[in-house]
Formats: C-alpha cells, structure tokens, sequence
C-alpha cells in the first residue's frame, strides 16, 4: 500500500484520538526511518522515548526471533527464565529490592498507586490515602492516572475521576509542605516533567522532599516511565539525584521497541502485593522481557557515558546557533527541551517533518528531542542541520 491508501484506511477505520502528523512510516534502519515512497526521516523522537535502540539492531532481533521460537507467552502463574533474569539485572542494577512486571506506563502507575495505598493502609488504616502529585506533571491516561497528573486539562469529560490526589508546585517546598497532611500516604513525582514541558526537578528541592517523604513514612514514588532505562546517561535518572525512592515506575524504553513497563520496589515496599492482590495477563511476556535483557544487556557504563556525551553535543550545539528564538535549553542526556519563544513549536516541527526532521513538543513553549540513544553524530548533525534551517527560516 502506498501512504495515500494507508491514510485513507486509517482514517476510515480507527478512532480519531489522535492528532496524526501527515506521515506513514515503513521501515527504519539506526536512527533513520522511511515511508513507503522512500522519503527519508531523521528520527529525534524514538517513538516518545520507546525505540531507545534505534531500528534493525541485531542483537534485539535476534532475541525475539529466538524467544518468539521457543516460547511466545505463558501466564504469570508460571515461571520463566527471561522474566527471572530480567528482574535479577534490574534489582541488581538499581538497588531496588523487587520487580512487578506490567505493559505500559499509565499502568504501572496504576500499580505504584495501589502499592502506596496498600502500604499505608496494612500499617495505617483506612484514611492515609491521599498522594501528593506535581502541578505540570504526566502520569497517564486510566481514570486514576489522569487523578494523579498535575494538569487541569486532563481533569476533563471522564467523570467521576479517582478521589485522593493533591497537587504540590514544582520546586516549591512550601507548597509540598501545604499539601502535607495526616491523611497523606505518598508523594509522586517525575525526575524530569516529560510531557509538562522537559523540566527537571532541582537536586535540593528533590533531597528535602525525600526527608520530609522519609520523616513521615510517607513513600516516595518516582515515575521513570521517560526518564528510565538510560534516557538521561543514567539507567534510572534517580540516581543522578542522589536517591532511592520506595517504589519506581519504568516502562517507554524498557523492552527497545516492545510493550513492557513495570515497578521497582524498595525495601519499605517490596512485600505490599501479595499472592492476588495485583496481577496483569501480559505483564512480562518473554518476547518482551528478552528484549528488555537485550535493552540492559547494551547499556553498560560506557553506553550510558556516550548518552551524556551526545546530549551535551546536542546542547552546545543548539545554543551555538545563538538564535534569540532559543531562550533555553533544557534537560538531561538524551532528553532534551528547546524552550522557545515567538515562534509555535508544533509549527516548528511540522515544518521539520516536512523536510525530514521528526521531532516532539513539551508543555507550551518546548520543542522536546527524544533520539534513539544509538544515534550516530551523522544523523545527529543532519537532523540538527534541518532544525536550524527551520528556526532561522521563521523566527
Ligand atoms: C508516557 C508516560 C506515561 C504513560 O505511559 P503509557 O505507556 O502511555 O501508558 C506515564 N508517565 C510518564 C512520565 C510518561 O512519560
């Protein structure tokens, strides 16, 4: 099928809750991606964060071929190997105590909400519900998820949304502390807001939060579904943070390309779920967890260092262009924000799809780049080279 004949099928015949980009994608090799007419993409969005291998990496398919051949699915009432060891690599890696494995964000956030209030409840009773969310924040699309984030447009058409979610400013102490009550069981925030606008939490205001968290047995709950797996030149970004959350949810980048997200527990957290009180069909398939230990498998220290590397390439370089245009650029590793002004970033990046560049927005002002972390300095710098052309040509 050609790109006009795909549209046409999709619009007919899929739900419109998407806003879509006009393009069609076939295939992709490293950080490049192609349509079926052979035009050709530099790709700095990874799929929001997913696609962390690029495209065609060897070593990922082989290990879905050779799982896909010998067992493709069996219930979590079994034991697997690449589960088992999937789980061993993070506790180990992470420091974290113990895994629930789940298949995308919003549902591990599902699940590190219920481990929260079943903490509290098992130790506190009924009424230590509440947790203290972040203004700005993301947290996923379920009922209870869109409770949690922190942005007054998602509080919309699907009521009654999930009760006990108070909303803290970013970087404020005082305003945690406001929001701090009896009633509160946890607090949860994002390392770096993704989908708010690629805003990263200030190292002193994350340490008091966490000793405030610790003084009050209140569980620190740390979304990683973006900034995890090696995102920003850590495997999770809170150790960059000088941290160990309670429980930490990860999914996006986790299985390369695959549907997998899960939870890491700490100490004060790893026996909350016990036999039947939180299950999922699908969560750690074995195609996908022997992608995930392909994913980990790679990045290695010296992996994670050149994720640092070519995000400081990525910002020097942008800051270089000295465009009044670019007021900021913001971020961590392979994450980063183009704060912007006079000038709209989704006009900016569809002019940049349209001569070859895909990229994302963030918040209001931000141009948001999520590369694969293999990306070459080649396709970085001819995805740069477009970018730039499309700043000057209309700020
Ligand atoms: C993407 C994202 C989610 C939601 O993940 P899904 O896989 O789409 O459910 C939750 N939290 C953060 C921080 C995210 O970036």
């Amino acid at each position: 099928m050609n790109s006009q004949e795909i549209k046409a099928l999709d619009s007919k015949n899929v739900a419109q809750s998407y806003g879509r980009f006009d393009v069609v994608i076939d295939h992709g090799e490293g950080s490049t991606l192609w349509s079926p007419e052979g035009k050709e993409y530099i790709d700095f969005t990874s799929g929001i964060g997913v696609s962390c291998l690029g495209y065609g990496n060897e070593r990922w398919i082989n290990a879905i071929t050779e799982q896909a051949k010998k067992l493709g699915h069996i219930s979590n009432l079994f034991y697997s190997e690449p589960y088992a060891r999937l789980a061993a690599t993070l506790c180990e890696r992470t420091g974290m105590e113990r895994v629930f494995f789940a298949n995308a964000g919003g549902e591990a956030n599902e699940g590190m909400i219920k481990c929260a209030r079943k903490y509290s409840f098992d130790k506190y009773g009924k009424d230590r519900s509440t947790i203290v969310t972040l203004v700005q924040s993301f947290h996923g699309r379920t009922i209870t998820t869109l409770a949690a984030t922190g942005q007054e447009v998602f509080h919309n058409y699907f009521f009654p949304f999930t009760q006990g979610f108070r909303y803290a400013i970013a970087n404020d102490i005082q305003s945690l502390k406001d929001q701090i009550g009896d009633d509160v069981c946890a607090v949860m925030i994002e390392l770096i807001q993704g989908e708010g606008g690629v805003l990263p939490l200030d190292k002193a205001y994350v340490y008091e939060l966490a000793s405030i968290c610790k003084e009050n047995d209140i569980l620190l709950l740390v979304d990683e579904v973006q900034t995890g797996v090696g995102r920003t030149g850590s495997l999770f970004c809170f150790r960059q943070y000088g941290i160990q959350p309670d429980v930490v949810s990860f999914a996006k980048g986790i299985a390369g390309g695959l549907p997998m997200g899960g939870l890491l527990f700490g100490a004060k957290t790893a026996d909350v779920f016990t036999p039947g009180t939180h299950a999922t069909t699908f969560g750690g398939n074995p195609i996908a967890a022997a992608a995930a230990n392909t994913v980990l498998d790679i990045m290695d220290d010296e992996f994670l260092a050149s994720v640092i590397e070519k995000g400081n390439y990525i910002r020097n370089k942008v800051m270089s262009w000295n465009m009044p245009c670019v007021t900021k650029v913001k971020g961590l590793g392979l994450m980063v924000g183009i704060a912007v002004e006079g000038v709209v970033p989704k006009e900016v990046v569809a002019k940049c799809i349209d001569k070859g560049l895909l990229a994302l927005t963030a918040g209001k002002d931000t141009i948001r780049l999520l590369p694969p972390l293999t990306i070459s300095k080649e396709e970085i710098d001819k995805g740069l080279a477009i970018l730039e052309e499309v700043l000057d040509s209309i700020a």
